[in-house]
């Protein structure tokens, strides 16, 4: 189950030239670093994903995304097992402000929490942030991102991830009656014994006390 939030995932966009200096108080900062460098080499798998900002002149401007089943592979995720996702970005430049709207619609295929089999998950969500120049990269306001001066873009592949991501619900089951019941009962089996799997024993039990 990917859990990681927006906020933990954004960190990548931490230019690396533009350090802060107060990394000696641990934290959020020595963390966004070690967390650039871990994600800095896997960002070069997602070159397709990035938005021109300096130069850009005022005005309107549009981009369009794919998110597929390789995106997914080079973000490391198995929860997806496939993907057919287009963003659509709206982008809107004025006052040295890059107003960023994505329109994510497609169709994933993840593994039914009940049977493991694939289940279909249509994504149809839409994220707002606004993008400002600054002297540290900064994503702790709510759709507000921060990026230091020295990028000449924005790498979106981590935001597009989080958008499509965040949409799957925490339990995710096949509707009623779709599962494939026979793994379903030998998973309910062999995981009655352990407690971490209780949520899914649960979801058998209450799929059958609904028949
Ligand atoms: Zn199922």
């Amino acid at each position: 189950m990917v859990s990681a939030g927006r906020t933990e995932l954004k960190k990548v966009s931490i230019d690396r030239e533009k350090r802060p200096l107060d990394f000696c108080f641990f934290d959020w900062t020595e963390f966004k670093i070690r967390f650039f460098h871990k994600f800095s080499k896997k960002l070069g798998k997602f070159t397709a994903y990035k938005v021109q900002l300096a130069q850009l002149p005022d005005g309107k401007h549009e981009q369009d995304f794919v998110i597929d089943t390789e995106f997914f592979k080079n973000m490391e995720n198995p929860d997806v097992l496939s993907a057919d996702v287009k963003v659509h970005l709206d982008l809107v430049k004025k006052n040295d402000t890059y107003d960023c709207t994505f329109h994510c619609k497609g169709m994933l295929q993840i593994p039914c929490d009940r049977c493991l089999d694939p289940m279909d998950h249509e994504v149809d969500a839409e994220y707002h942030v606004i993008v400002k120049y600054g002297d540290n990269y900064d994503d702790g306001a709510d759709n507000l991102l921060v990026i230091p001066y020295s990028s000449s873009y924005l790498n979106v592949a981590y935001i597009l991830n989080d958008t499509v991501v965040l949409t799957i619900p925490l339990r995710h089951v096949h509707p009623m009656g779709k599962c494939n019941r026979a793994m379903a009962s030998v998973l309910s089996r062999h995981r009655s014994g352990g407690e971490e799997f209780e949520e899914v024993e649960t979801g058998i039990e209450e799929e059958e006390s609904d028949d």
